[in-house]
Formats: structure tokens, sequence, C-alpha cells
């Protein structure tokens, strides 16, 4: 059994209640460890531990800060083999994918910001009319909370962390009861980089318990949250009345548009990737597609066999695709909307089942599924499924493409395949998300604003906007 800590202090502390919660392995279906179903007290205790540590961090200079983070992300690379077996094991993802993404992006993050923030600088006015100059201070909130999800579990927990210590704050987290152990092993690397205790406080449990203690504690000052709109929605409910700094980065049905004029090849690799990488569930996944109708037919046969290629299997094995999905509810929660698609006059071009492996029985696997659908109005269309499930449907004109793109609840990001510059341009600027990729797709660059509009959440994370939201502004006017 791999029994998972809280995090509090710079130790690791059993929950106060000694409660716990399994732990699956999805490839298998096996529960393989325990972790705090952590209350109210850890959470006060996490507090307890960051605000005396506040004093003290708020003002270590940003050399030092900048060198333990960079110190954090050494650590994260030396340990690189160990930590992206322990995501594959907790998530279900490719072993492969976890090495060569998810970790090395976690380390990324450190850096990222150990850099980012000798750099960060706040704006000064001179009004020599009036004799006055302004200057505006860039000062750390105090005692913040990171609260993450489990399709990418520590790329997204480092993503929230790394801006929040650089900027001076001291934090209590929580990552999702589903993926708690790479954010456990983070613990002794943070020890061994040596951050001071109380800095970074783990608590580990469920939503309802350790992650409302934090969104409700008076004192936790601002928010930064990644995960299900429904979630964000009950979490901007309970905070509004205290007036927290939120970030709530949520779902998205992300529409890729392929006119016929695009790279062809290019676009069909990318599209296979922006369908189905980590199981299709990473909030980016460009999950509706629409097709110029002059190529439909044509990609419609080249994409539904190299989907068929792919290779539901072990995470283990270096030759799968498409690993197991998180955990059992949520299999059965994607398999739903395949019935939906049914229901619908939906055609499944390909997958839609589950898959069985051989002495992995009790995995979550599913097979990669493909769904043409007759209307953008379905539900499968709508609403996000978050799994390795696409839609496809063809369009004739620009603006009818643009309005099924624009006519979702959800504005995280689009995705646009076409080589006329005129076009690429006009419908970027008219696009409804936060975030637009021409002729590629989630090619990241740390320093430019992520996050989504509608139902996609508020704020933006990524590079200074990262810095400023993690810091209260103060404006400083003199007179000479
Ligand atoms: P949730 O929104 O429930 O979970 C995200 C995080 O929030 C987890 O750490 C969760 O804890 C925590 N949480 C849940 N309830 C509360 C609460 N009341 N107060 C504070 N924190 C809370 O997502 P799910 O994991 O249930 O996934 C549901 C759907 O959300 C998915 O099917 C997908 O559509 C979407 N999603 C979007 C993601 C994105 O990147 N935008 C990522 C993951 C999911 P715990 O898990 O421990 O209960």
């Amino acid at each position: 059994m791999d029994i998972v800590k809280n995090y509090i202090n710079g130790d690791f502390h059993n929950p106060s209640n000694n409660e716990w919660i399994n732990n699956y392995n999805p490839s298998d279906g096996k529960v393989y460890g325990k972790i705090p179903n952590s209350n109210k007290k850890d959470v006060q205790k996490a507090h307890k531990a960051a605000k005396s540590a506040f004093q003290k961090w708020s003002k270590t200079s940003l050399e030092e800060r900048s060198r333990i983070m960079i110190k954090i992300a050494e650590g994260i690379d030396a340990n690189l083999d160990r930590l992206a077996k322990a995501e594959s094991k907790d998530n279900g993802k490719p072993l492969w994918l976890a090495k060569s993404v998810d970790i090395p992006r976690a380390s990324s993050n450190f850096r990222f910001f150990g850099n980012a923030i000798t750099q960060f600088a706040s704006e000064s006015h001179e009004n020599v009319g009036d004799n006055t100059i302004n200057y505006t201070l860039r000062q750390p909130i105090g005692v913040v909370g990171c609260i993450s999800p489990w399709n990418l579990p520590l790329y997204l927990f480092t993503w929230k962390i790394a801006p929040a210590i650089a900027a001076g704050n001291c934090v209590v987290a929580k990552p999702s009861e589903i993926t708690p152990m790479t954010a456990y092993c983070l613990g002794e690397i943070i020890n061994d980089a040596g951050l001071p205790k109380g800095v970074l406080n783990i608590v580990h449990g469920t939503g309802e318990s350790a992650g409302q203690a934090i969104i409700e504690h008076p004192d936790i000052k601002a928010i930064s949250f990644t995960g299900g709109t429904a979630t964000g929605a009950h979490i901007a409910k309970i905070t509004a009345p205290m007036f927290k700094k939120l970030s709530l980065e949520l779902g998205g049905k992300n529409p890729n548009i392929i006119f016929d004029d695009c790279d062809y090849d290019d676009m069909l690799t990318t599209t296979v990737r922006s369908s189905f990488a980590n199981q299709g569930q990473i909030c980016l996944c460009g999950s509706r597609i629409f097709i110029e109708d002059t190529i439909y037919e044509q990609f419609k046969t080249d994409f539904v066999e190299r989907v068929k290629e792919l290779k539901v299997g072990h995470p283990s094995e270096s030759d799968t695709k498409v690993g197991a999905l998180v955990s059992k509810p949520h299999l059965e929660k994607v398999m739903q909307y395949i019935d939906i698609a049914k229901e619908e006059n939906g055609t499944i071009l390909c997958g839609g089942n589950q898959v069985v492996l051989k002495n992995y029985e009790n995995g979550y696997y599913l097979e990669p599924t493909v769904i043409e659908v007759p209307t953008d109005e379905c539900r499968v269309n709508k609403e996000e499924i978050f799994g390795p499930v696409v839609t496809i449907m063809p369009f004739t004109k620009e603006n009818e493409v643009l309005t099924m793109a624009n006519k979702s609840d959800y504005g995280l990001s689009a995705t646009l395949w076409t080589n006329n510059l005129k076009r690429a341009i006009k419908m970027t600027s008219q696009l409804q998300v936060g975030i637009v990729w021409v002729n590629t797709w989630m090619m990241r660059d740390l320093r430019t604003p992520f996050g989504g509009i509608k139902t996609s959440g508020i704020g933006r994370e990524g590079g200074f906007e990262a810095l400023r939201f993690f810091t209260e502004p103060k404006n400083v006017c003199i007179k000479y």
C-alpha cells in the first residue's frame, strides 16, 4: 500500500481524524494506496503554518526565492523517472507521456516562475504638470489556496503553486483526491531544495471536505482553481461574500475548424493528437471538429483510419497511445455520452466500446471514438465529455462555422487550420475564446496569458498575468 500523507510545515502528517480514502490504479481498477480524508482541522493547521511562514518569506530577496525555486526544478528533473511512474500509475496516462510532458513541464513551471519573478516590474507614472509621481507596489497577498484537478496532476498543481510562491505568498494547496501521488512526492523534493517550512502546505482529501475548508477559510484570500465548471461556480458563490480574489480555469468544448486550404498532413496528424492526447482528458482538446465540405469525405476516411491505428493499452507499454481513463465513474460518464450520441442519431464512425485488456480486465479503457453528428445542436456537441470522444461535421461557409463555433457556452480555446492569412486574422479576432491556435495545437509559451471566457472561467494564468493575480497592486502618489 502506498500511503500518502499531508505535508504541513515541512513535515508529513496523518489526517487529524485518522480517516483515509482508497486510491485506485486506473490501469487495473485495484486499490493500491490510501490518502488522508482531511477536514477543516487539517486545513486550519496548514493555514497556521502558512501564516507564520509568510512574514519571513514575503521579505525574502527575489534572488533567494528564485534560487530555491530553480533548485526545486532541478529536484523534479532528478526524480523524473520516479515521478513519471507515479503519475502514470495514479492517472492511467501512458508512461512515455508523463515522462515527456507532465513531469518536465512541472519542472519548467518552477524554473520559469523562479526566473520570471526577477523580471517582474511595476509601473510608475510621473505628471510633471502637477509635480507628482505615482508608483505601484506589487505586494504578495498572504496565504493563498491552490486547488488542482486530476487530468494533468503535477503539471497543473505546480502551474499554480510556482507563481504563488515566487510572488512571496504562502500556500495551502489541494490536489485532486483521485491523483494525489506526485503532489505527495513533491514534499520531499521541496524539503531538499530548502524551501522554508510552511511556505507550501499540501492537504489531501475530497473537494467536499478539504477543498471546501480551503475556499471557506476567511484568511485564505485568493483561490486559484482548475477543474469543472460546476465546481468553479460553487467556489465563486462561496467566496463572493468574502471578496476573495479568484482565478478559475474551467471546462471547454473547443472547436477545431479545418479549411480545405490547410496543410493537410500536418492538420491530420495534429488533429489526432488534439482529439485523443491524454485520453482526451485535457481542457484544451479540440472535441468539436468542423471540416469544410470540399474535403469532408476525404478527412472522414483518413481520420477514422488513423484513429483506428491508435493502440489502447496498459500505460507502461511504450507503444500505448491511449491509456486508461482516470476513474470508473469518469469512464461511465464518458460511455453515457456514447449512448446519448446514438439516441441523438449520431453515427459512431469508430470506437464506442470499452476495452478489456488481458491481465488488466478491471482497468478503465475505452476505444477512441469518432461520432458524426447530424447537427451541432446535439448534446455530445455541446456538453464537455472530457474523454476520448470527438464529433465531426461538415460546413460550407466561413460565417456558418464561426456561428457554430461561437454557439457554445464555453470559450476556452479554438484551433483553426487554414493558409488564408486574411481569413485567419478575421476569424481569430471573432472567435469567442481565450486562446486560438492557427495551424498548430497546444504549443505553449509560458509567458502568454492562459484561460477562457464564458463558462470556461475568469482570469488568466501564465507569465506576468499569474504574478499579477498573486499580488495586490498598491498605488503610491508622491508630490514633490
Ligand atoms: P472537479 O471540479 O470536481 O475537481 C477539481 C478540483 O476541485 C479537485 O481537486 C476537487 O477535489 C476540487 N473540488 C471539488 N469540489 C470542491 C469544493 N466544493 N470546494 C473546493 N474544491 C473542490 O472536477 P472533477 O474531477 O469531478 O471532474 C469533473 C469534470 O470537470 C470533468 O468531467 C471535466 O468535465 C471537468 N474538468 C476540467 C478540467 C480542466 O482542466 N478544466 C480538469 C478536470 C476536470 P476532489 O477531486 O478531491 O474531489
